[in-house]
C-alpha cells in the first residue's frame, strides 16, 4: 500500500538501476569541475572532480540522485575506478597543456575504501596517467563510519604514505567529528557547507567555522570552506585564515570545456 508518488519514486528508481548499467559504456557519465582558490593568492590550487550523468530521457541526473543507487547494486566500483582515472588523466593533460598544476580532487564512496584492491588501482591510475601523486586528493565524507580497528584508516594511512593528499569532506556535521579526526590521517578539512551558509546571520556558525580553522592549524592541516557563496562569507574567511575557498562566488561545478575557458581567462588576467 502506497502513495502514488511512492510509487513513482520506485519505479523511476528501478529504472534508473537498469540504465546505469549502460551509462559507463554508453558515455553518459562525465564530471564537472570546481576550482578550489587559494585565499592568500586569489588563485586556483585545485579541481574538484564532480561526476554527472546525462540520461538520454530525463536529462542532467544530479549524483545525490544516482551515486545511492550505484552504491546498492555495487556499480559504484567500477564507476569510482572509470572518475579516478578519468580525473587522473584529465590533471595530468592540464599539466602537459601547460596549465599550472593544482590538485585534483576525487570523491570516494565507503564501498570503494572497502574494496582490497582499492590501493592497487590508485597506484595503477597513477602509473598509467603519469601524475605525480602529491596532485591527486581523495575526499572522504565524515559520514563514512569507521571504527578503531577499521581497515579504511590502515588503507588512507597507506594512500597518504604514497603522498596522496588525503580530505575529509563535510566536516563538522557528523556525530563525533573529532574522534573521526583522530582517526583519520587528514591533510585537508573541507568545512561543511551547513556552517558557511551560516556566516553572518548565526553566530553559532560563525563560532564553528572560527574553531575549525584554528582546530587546523594547530594541526597542521589545510583547511577549506566549501559553499562559499556571498562576498560576506569571503570577506570572513579571509579574515579568519581559512587556506583555501570553493563555491559559487567563485564559480559553479562546469563541464571540461567551460571550465578550461574561465581558468584560460583568469591565468591571462592575472
Ligand atoms: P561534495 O563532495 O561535498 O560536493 C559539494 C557539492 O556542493 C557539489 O554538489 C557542488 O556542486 C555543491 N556546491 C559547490 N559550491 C556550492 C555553493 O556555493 N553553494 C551550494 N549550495 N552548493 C555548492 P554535487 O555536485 O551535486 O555533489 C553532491 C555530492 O555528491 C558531493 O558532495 C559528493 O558527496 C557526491 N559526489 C559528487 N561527485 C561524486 C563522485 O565522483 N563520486 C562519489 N562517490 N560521490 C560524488
Ligand atoms: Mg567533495
Ligand atoms: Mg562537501
Amino acid at each position: 500500500l502506497c502513495s502514488p508518488q511512492i510509487k513513482d519514486k520506485v519505479l523511476e528508481t528501478m529504472r534508473l538501476n537498469n540504465d546505469l548499467y549502460r551509462a559507463l559504456e554508453g558515455h553518459e557519465l562525465e564530471l564537472y569541475y570546481q576550482p578550489q582558490i587559494s585565499s592568500a593568492t586569489g588563485e586556483i590550487v585545485g579541481m574538484e572532480a564532480l561526476i554527472r550523468w546525462n540520461h538520454r530521457e530525463y536529462g542532467l541526473i544530479p549524483p545525490a540522485r544516482f551515486i545511492p543507487i550505484a552504491e546498492q547494486s555495487g556499480l559504484i566500483l567500477p564507476i569510482g575506478e572509470w572518475i579516478l582515472s578519468s580525473a587522473c588523466a584529465q590533471n595530468k593533460a592540464w599539466q602537459d597543456a601547460g596549465y599550472p598544476p593544482v590538485r585534483i580532487a576525487v570523491n570516494l564512496s565507503i564501498k570503494q575504501l572497502r574494496n582490497p584492491n582499492f590501493i592497487k588501482q590508485v597506484e595503477g591510475a597513477l602509473n598509467k596517467t603519469g601524475l605525480e601523486p602529491r596532485y591527486l586528493e581523495l575526499e572522504i565524507m565524515e559520514s563514512c563510519a569507521l571504527k578503531d580497528t577499521d581497515d579504511i584508516a590502515q588503507a588512507l594511512t597507506a594512500l597518504k604514505e604514497m603522498g596522496i593528499q588525503i580530505a575529509i569532506d563535510d566536516f563538522g556535521i557528523a556525530f563525533s567529528p573529532l574522534a573521526y579526526l583522530k582517526m583519520v590521517p587528514a591533510d585537508i578539512i573541507k568545512i561543511d557547507q551547513t556552517f558557511i551558509q551560516g556566516i553572518k546571520t548565526s553566530r553559532i556558525d560563525e563560532a564553528i567555522t572560527r574553531s575549525i580553522i584554528s582546530l587546523a592549524k594547530s594541526m597542521d592541516i589545510n583547511v577549506i570552506a566549501e559553499g562559499v557563496e556571498t562576498v560576506h562569507q569571503h570577506d570572513f574567511l579571509v579574515r579568519e585564515l581559512c587556506d583555501e575557498m570553493q563555491g559559487f562566488y567563485y564559480s559553479k561545478p562546469m563541464p571540461l570545456k567551460t571550465m578550461e575557458k574561465v581558468w584560460q581567462e583568469k591565468i591571462r588576467g592575472s
